[in-house]
């Protein structure tokens, strides 16, 4: 009988270890991608359309016979595989809180029918839950995490060729894709896009006694890091591809693209571990840290969303995510303290507006990467280091490069001067609040919580 492969988070046809296992079972399969409301909804007009570009790759890749339908997959995939008379779904596991149930609903849903679930692989080198602290739970210290990673080691990539199966043609004409109307400048959608982004990128790697990614990937006004995030959120590339492509590579920054892999990997293992830390502190200490609401703070969070806090360095990333739908790393940590500690807002408020716009918005990364930031998270950063923006501009965007490139109202101003708020340019506003004060008002908060 015929297999449904169901795509998800794996829009690409190398390295793909549900193509093997649906080999296994005969030829003939049936690619299915399932538009599930739930989860686009919260997305944002440019991860919606990055998805949609990928699926249409995906669908020339094979020769147009991506079958794409709306609903509720606990539905809709019984419906598929029951009307091509499939007697197995083969799909790459997901770990995060709403897919893993969802997978669980959709596997009883298909069990009742007589069809088999297959789960094969992961979209992480090391699948979540893999690994064991001392204490037999989950890692909470990344750099432990990260020796465990590295001893554990990964899969060779699978050798898949998608024109080994059979692909069957539809059995009913595809949903339209979302189309929205979208103002960011995204990367070029699909496989083929992203192994020529990860080509391009690798090829800096040689020449890296000068300004190499490990040295450069924190310098926000050169372009120096991968720009692979929306294609591993999406696994139009495995991080298990990346691996083996380095494994050769001693090299420093062979070195530190490996540890960055190891983050994303441990964020999803932390999540797994914690799916409440999707919505809550890790540290729950900090569910008793005071937090301002209200009007005034209302209109600090707008001015922050819009990049018209006064803080140039600030203003820059906020309107960087807006118009490319990512941020570089640096940035988001500074445009995250900020929110959490100049305005003293809520750590989740900030990650609902990336996970909006950011293509790359991953759940176990964004609320993570946001929760180290406020200090709230497994290893993280010290509440007390409270990052200086001005500081932070003027190490990191020493010409001022970055700014001037986001911010047209200050090319005016020229050099490292940029950073330095309150100058009075008109169009750009004075700072919302003065820095010094708020940090002082941080730590005074955090005093009250920290003998918790
Ligand atoms: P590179 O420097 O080239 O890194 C290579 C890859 O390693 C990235 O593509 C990413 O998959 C992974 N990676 C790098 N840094 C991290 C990290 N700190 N945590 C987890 N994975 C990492 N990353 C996301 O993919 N999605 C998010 O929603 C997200 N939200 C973030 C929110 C905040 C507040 C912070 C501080 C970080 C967040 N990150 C997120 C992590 C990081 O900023 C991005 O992965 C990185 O900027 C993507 O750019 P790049 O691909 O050029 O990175």
């Amino acid at each position: 009988a015929p297999s449904v492969i169901w795509f998800r988070r794996d829009l690409r046809l190398r390295d793909l270890p549900t193509l093997l296992s649906a080999a296994e079972r005969g030829d003939d399969a049936l690619a299915l991608f399932v538009l599930d409301p739930r989860l686009l909804r919260p997305s944002g007009a440019a991860r919606l359309a990055f998805i949609s570009g990928c699926l249409r790759a995906l669908d020339e890749d094979l020769g147009g016979r991506l079958l794409v339908v709306t609903g509720d997959p606990t539905t809709v995939v019984p419906e598929v595989a029951a009307r091509i008379g499939a007697d197995s779904v083969h799909l790459s596991a997901d770990h995060g809180p709403y897919g893993s149930a969802r997978d669980r609903a959709v596997g009883a849903a298909l069990s009742d029918a007589g069809v088999e679930l297959i789960a094969t692989g992961s979209p992480y080198a090391v699948a979540p839950g893999r690994l064991h602290s001392s204490s037999g739970g989950g890692y909470r210290v990344f750099t432990a995490y990260r020796r465990a990673w590295y001893e554990h080691g990964w899969r060779a990539p699978a050798a898949t060729d998608a024109s080994t199966l059979n692909w069957l043609s539809p059995p009913s004409p595809s949903a339209p894709l979302p189309a929205p109307e979208i103002h960011a400048d995204l990367p070029a959608p699909g496989e083929a896009a992203a192994r020529a982004r990860w080509t391009a990128f690798r090829a800096g790697f040689a020449d890296s006694d000068a300004e190499g990614y490990a040295t450069a990937r924190d310098r926000p006004d050169q372009d120096a890091t991968s720009r692979l995030s929306a294609y591993l959120k999406f696994g139009c590339l495995h991080p298990r591809t990346l691996l083996h492509d380095l494994r050769d590579d001693s090299g420093d920054d062979a070195a530190t693209f490996r540890s960055e892999l190891a983050w994303r990997d441990f964020y999803a293992d932390v999540l797994h571990h914690r799916p409440d830390t999707a919505r809550r502190n890790y540290d729950a200490r900090f569910d008793a840290l005071a937090h301002d609401s209200g009007p005034d703070a209302d209109r600090d969070f707008h001015a922050w969303c819009t990049g018209r806090t006064g803080y140039p360095i600030v203003d820059a990333g906020m309107r960087q995510l807006l118009a490319e739908g990512w941020m570089h790393n640096r940035v988001r940590m500074i445009t995250a303290s900020f929110l959490t500690k100049d305005l003293h807002l809520p750590w989740w408020r900030g990650a609902r507006h990336f996970m909006t716009h950011l293509v790359d918005g991953d759940l176990a990364s964004n609320q993570h990467g946001w929760q180290w930031t406020a200090g709230s998270g497994t290893d993280a950063a010290p509440y007390f280091r409270v990052f200086n923006p001005v500081t932070q501009g003027r190490r990191f965007d020493p010409d001022g490069d970055y700014v001037r490139r986001w911010v047209p109202e200050l090319r005016g101003v020229s050099g490292g001067q940029v950073h330095l708020p309150g100058r009075s340019v008109p169009g750009y506003p004075e700072p919302i609040v003065d820095h010094a004060v708020e940090r002082r008002a941080a730590l005074d908060r955090y005093e009250t919580i920290k003998g918790r």
